[in-house]
């Protein structure tokens, strides 16, 4: 009589190993032949110069799609689009249950609703701290900060063993909108056993403390009241902190708000849903922003990346057609540079300065912006909470995720493994090791078509007439 097959614990990363972005993760247990499989984030990166023409890649879920019925949810860590921008293009290839909190479920609905998925997909909206059961997997959320509503770790409890799921986070002492970080229930996850932890990479070279809202909110709350003229400042959409730090800030100068581009309203609107953005003014619609003496009004913008169609470009390339900027004006950049949008963001700096708009950057004015990620000291604390039998870094490029590991190793973490996307990492039984390879290639979205990397739209159909033919032949 043969052996049966043994349960395992695996961990194959699809996306977001080797790359910040397009974080597609899965946890499989079972024995081989017969995985129940979750799925962990389902995010989007962006093209850049190197992919010219491509605006929005994906991960490429063939793997896993021949596994669909296996699929017992998608569970979502937080609403960032390197974590939720994938979900309305890949869900119809899955067609599994969704889960997130209300912030998150809230702009998941949006999208869903945009590709018409919205009856289709059932999302289940799960409170803070709540549990999530799947087969052998007992998910609960845990608290975290980060740059945006609602970022959840999940402890994921299976016979095999317990895993800390980080998502993206930081320890900001005073976040501005939500609870401090859980480090009680960190400790009591580490007090009961962690058999692995797969953690956030994004700032392993840099060493202290990312720094907290509380203190960009200081920075601005001094800045503010000196300008003159318009002010327009540009911040990410998804933080709502910063938004209301910027919000009250202007307020208490006599300054109405506007909100310029989509996504700025999108986010007021989902931070507004779950009690958050309480006590401030309506926003002023831009047509009537324009109205307003200089010193009345604050323009709260996207478009800090010098993305090409976002507002702040259009305002930089005078075709806004509403808000004017120019001489004895003011510009915030409350963001930082994401490495590859450098000559963009130089090039968009460089029309506001010819407009003859004074410019106030990260570069010349520290604590105007702070990261959303764990810096090394942060890591560190995390691990001596957490104390797992084996790191697992993640969120990085691969000079970022091998350095992680080796400060995995200084702290006396015993096992401590780098995957790249398609790595299937046994967890338990055993040692931590790659025991599979599983394909882990992008998907391009240009013009709304997805086309494999490298992929060409024309010749894949005629491929695809001839491999019909050559099965007539046969
Ligand atoms: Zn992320
Ligand atoms: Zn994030």
């Amino acid at each position: 009589m043969t052996q049966p097959e043994p349960d395992e614990l695996v961990f194959l990363p699809l996306g977001g190993s080797n790359e910040i972005g397009m974080n597609f993760n899965l946890y499989g247990f079972g024995p081989a032949h017969a995985r129940k499989w979750i799925v962990v984030d389902l995010g989007v990166t962006f093209g850049d110069q190197t992919t010219p023409g491509v605006e929005i890649i994906l991960p490429d879920p063939e793997f896993i799609e021949e596994h669909a019925k296996d699929i017992l949810g998608i569970v979502l860590t937080h609403a960032h689009e390197d974590h939720i921008g994938a979900v309305a293009w890949l869900w119809p290839r899955l067609k599994a249950p969704l889960f997130a909190t209300p912030f998150t479920a809230f702009l998941l609905r949006e999208k869903l609703r945009e590709a018409d998925l919205l009856e289709a997909a059932a999302i289940t909206e799960v409170p803070l701290n709540g549990t999530i059961r799947l087969g052998p997997f007992e998910i609960t959320l845990i608290t975290l900060t980060h740059s945006i509503p609602e970022p959840n770790g999940l402890a994921i409890r299976t016979p095999l063993g317990t895993v800390l799921h980080t998502g993206d986070w930081k320890i900001d002492p005073d976040p501005l909108t939500g609870a401090v970080t859980d480090e009680g229930a960190i400790r009591r996850l580490g007090d009961e056993g962690v058999l692995a932890m797969v953690c956030d990479s994004t700032n392993v070279f840099v060493d202290g403390e990312a720094g907290s809202e509380s203190e960009v909110r200081a920075t601005l709350d001094g800045l503010i009241p000196q300008l003159k003229g318009r002010v327009a400042a540009a911040c990410f959409a998804s933080n709502v902190a910063r938004m209301d730090t910027i919000i009250r800030a202007a307020e208490a100068n006599g300054r109405r708000v506007c909100l310029v581009g989509r996504s700025m309203i999108r986010m007021a609107a989902a931070a507004k849903s779950v009690g958050l953005l309480q006590g401030v003014r309506d926003f002023i619609p831009d047509s009537e922003a324009k109205h307003l003496p200089d010193a009345g009004v604050l323009y709260l913008c996207t478009g800090s990346q010098g993305e090409p169609r976002a507002a702040l470009a259009r305002v930089a390339d005078g075709t806004h057609p509403h808000v004017k900027l120019g001489a004895g004006d003011a510009c915030i950049f409350s963001s930082r540079v994401i490495p590859g949008n450098e000559v963009p963001i130089r090039n968009l700096q460089n029309k506001l300065a010819d407009l003859g708009v004074r410019l106030y950057t990260e570069r010349d004015h520290p604590g105007i912006h702070v990261s959303g990620h764990p810096c090394r000291d942060e890591l560190k604390r995390m691990y001596q909470w957490a104390r797992p039998q084996i790191a697992v870094p993640t969120h990085g490029e691969r000079r970022h995720l091998l350095e992680h590991v080796a400060l995995a190793k200084d702290l006396q973490v015993p096992q401590a493994i780098a995957p790249r996307n398609g790595d299937m990492v046994r967890l338990a039984p055993g040692m931590a090791m790659v025991v599979d390879e599983a394909p882990a290639g992008r998907l391009y979205v240009d013009a709304g078509v997805v086309t494999p990397e490298n992929g060409d739209a024309l010749f894949l159909e005629v491929k695809a007439l001839m491999d019909e033919q050559l099965k007539g032949l046969l």
